[in-house]
């Protein structure tokens, strides 16, 4: 069984696990000209402000690529999804996609936020987003 490397919090990203503690996707945002960014930095590339606050993420995104990991010490818990999301907000993430088949996963695949615990290290993922409803 792989073991998850707890996350180390610090100044760029507490907002963040503190988010995923609530049950929330945060993102930075610039305070001053209110531009998301992610992944999180100390100064606005827009505007140079130092100030930012956060906004939660809906949780709505589309794969915009992929990759499949299958590492030795893995092999037991089969491949791993890799995806780059564009997140609806208009900013990419990098997370792993749960619950999918490998063969549905393709570019513009509609996804969802989830939480999954690993080991006590709760994440922040993604599912494909049931078609039609089902
Ligand atoms: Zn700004």
């Amino acid at each position: 069984m792989p073991q998850v490397i707890p996350p180390r919090p610090d100044a760029d990203d507490r907002y963040f696990w503190d988010g995923v503690a609530r049950g929330k996707l945060l993102l930075q945002r610039c305070a001053a000209c209110k531009q998301l960014r992610q992944p999180p930095s100390p100064m606005c590339p827009s505007c140079s402000s130092l100030d930012w606050e956060t906004q939660e993420a809906s949780g709505r995104a589309r794969v915009y690529s992929w990759i499949v990991s299958r590492h030795p010490t893995e092999a037991d818990a089969g491949p791993r999804i890799v995806v780059l999301l564009d997140l609806a907000e208009g900013v990419r993430l990098v997370s792993n996609l749960v619950e999918t088949p490998l063969d549905a996963v393709h570019h513009g695949l509609e996804v969802e936020l989830t939480f999954v615990d690993h080991d006590g290290v709760t994440l922040p993922q993604f599912r494909a987003l049931a078609a039609g409803g089902a």
